[in-house]
């Protein structure tokens, strides 16, 4: 059953709820205990094709906008779940939607768009270069047809689960390039071909169920068709994609935040403690309360980001603005609904401390706090940068 064009967002709110209904807290326990990738949730996904919203129509998916996918991972994490698993295959394809040739499009995106081709790998991360992107040091270097790369990869999330990748790579060095952000560029890599020849792929242990990975590349052979856009100018190609990832992660953020919120209250209303419910103690009801006001706050501006985009207008403050208020909601959220269950918050049964480790992520990623700071105390303010 494919999305009804006409669907409202309250209808689609209401069918993933549907959907995460099967996926209970026992079910991401299982994942999270055993590390593993929620297969059998990412493929019910794709069979009601909700990874494929923001594919047009033309290409096989729904054509629906950004609001309407940020309403399902926010529908995903309110409902105790986690989107992480296949989030990426939702808005990696945007780079390739935006620049990409109408030939390469018609090669990737009807697969994408049905679920046979899985694009939720994204290669920028290095450990040498961390926040710094231009000083990433895997290289691509055209000979022949081909593009031959090499270098590492850290952090990349669902390599061992994607067919594609979108990378990002060094086609001239830093110091030969106009500005620091030129001589980079953007690749598709069927990872397909290459994964334990040319490509090794080795996971990461975390402190969450997240499948990233560290990636080697060794001489892959990327064919030169596979470029996207003009070489040298990738960075710009993945900044307007990193606005549609900041502002759905910060969808899922506040899901998580009303996830916890509900989860305190209504323990807080429940628990009885020297004869009378915890909750009628304002030590504990005003905290869960600041908590809810927070998200709902947080919320208003992940809907204004979200808007922005649809409207092509320019977002980049908003995104990051949305990101930051959301992912510090949705942590504050958890310390507080931590304290509000006192000793059975650390019960794996209630899901509390699993949230309370999913939600710490996304103070530091995609993008960091700092770095947020940072972007409004420059682009925004006008203030001087510090690096
Ligand atoms: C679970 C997980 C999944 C991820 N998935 C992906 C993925 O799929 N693809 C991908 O490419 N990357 C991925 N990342 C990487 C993520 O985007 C980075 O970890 C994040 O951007 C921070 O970069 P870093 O870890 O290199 O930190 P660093 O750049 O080393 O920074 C460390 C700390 O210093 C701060 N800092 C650095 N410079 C400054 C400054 N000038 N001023 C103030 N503070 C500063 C940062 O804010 C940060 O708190 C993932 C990371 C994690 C943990």
């Amino acid at each position: 059953m494919f999305i009804d064009h006409d669907e409202s967002y309250e209808q689609i709110r209401e069918a993933v709820k549907r959907l995460c209904d099967d996926f209970p807290g026992e079910y991401w326990r299982r994942q999270d205990s055993e590390s593993r990738y929620p297969a059998e949730f990412v493929q019910a996904l794709v069979d009601t094709g909700y990874l494929s919203v923001l594919v047009p129509e033309k290409y096989g998916g729904s054509g629906l906008d950004l609001k309407a996918a940020c309403i399902i991972l926010e529908t995903i994490h309110e409902t105790g779940g986690n989107g992480a698993a296949c989030h990426a295959q939702m808005y990696t394809m945007g780079t390739l939607l935006r620049h990409g040739t109408e030939a390469q499009k018609q090669t990737w995106l009807p697969g994408i768009a049905d679920g046979t081709l899985r694009l939720q790998a994204f290669g920028v991360t290095e450990p040498g270069s961390g926040t710094d992107t231009t000083r990433i040091t895997t290289t691509a270097v055209r000979e022949g047809d081909d593009y031959v790369v090499n270098g590492q990869k850290i952090w990349t999330s669902r390599a061992e689960h994607s067919d594609l990748m979108l990378l990002l790579a060094r086609t001239a060095p830093r110091e030969a390039s106009p500005k620091p952000t030129q001589g980079l560029s953007v690749f598709i890599v069927d990872l397909r071909e290459e994964v334990g020849k040319s490509v090794t792929i080795t996971p990461i242990e975390t402190m969450i169920n997240h499948s990233t990975t560290s990636v080697f590349f060794d001489g892959m052979r990327v064919p030169a068709e596979n470029l996207i856009g003009q070489e040298g100018d990738g960075f710009k190609y993945i900044l307007d994609g990193m606005n549609a990832e900041r502002i759905l992660i910060a969808s899922e953020c506040i899901g998580d935040a009303r996830f916890l919120v509900q989860r305190a209250a209504a323990y807080a209303r429940e628990r009885e403690v020297f004869g009378r419910p915890i909750g009628q103690n304002q030590g504990i009801q005003f905290p869960i309360a600041e908590a809810h006001i927070e998200t709902e706050a947080a919320a208003l501006m992940v809907e204004r980001a979200a808007t922005y985009f649809d409207e092509a207008r320019p977002c980049g403050a908003e995104a990051n603005m949305a990101k930051l208020l959301a992912s510090e909601a949705s942590w504050k959220s958890a310390d507080v609904c931590m304290q509000t269950f006192g000793g059975f918050a650390f019960a794996a049964e209630y899901d509390i401390e699993r949230k309370f480790r999913e939600t710490r992520l996304y103070r530091i990623a995609p993008v960091s706090t700092n770095l947020i700071l940072s972007h409004v105390g420059t682009h925004v303010l006008g203030m001087p940068k510090s690096f």
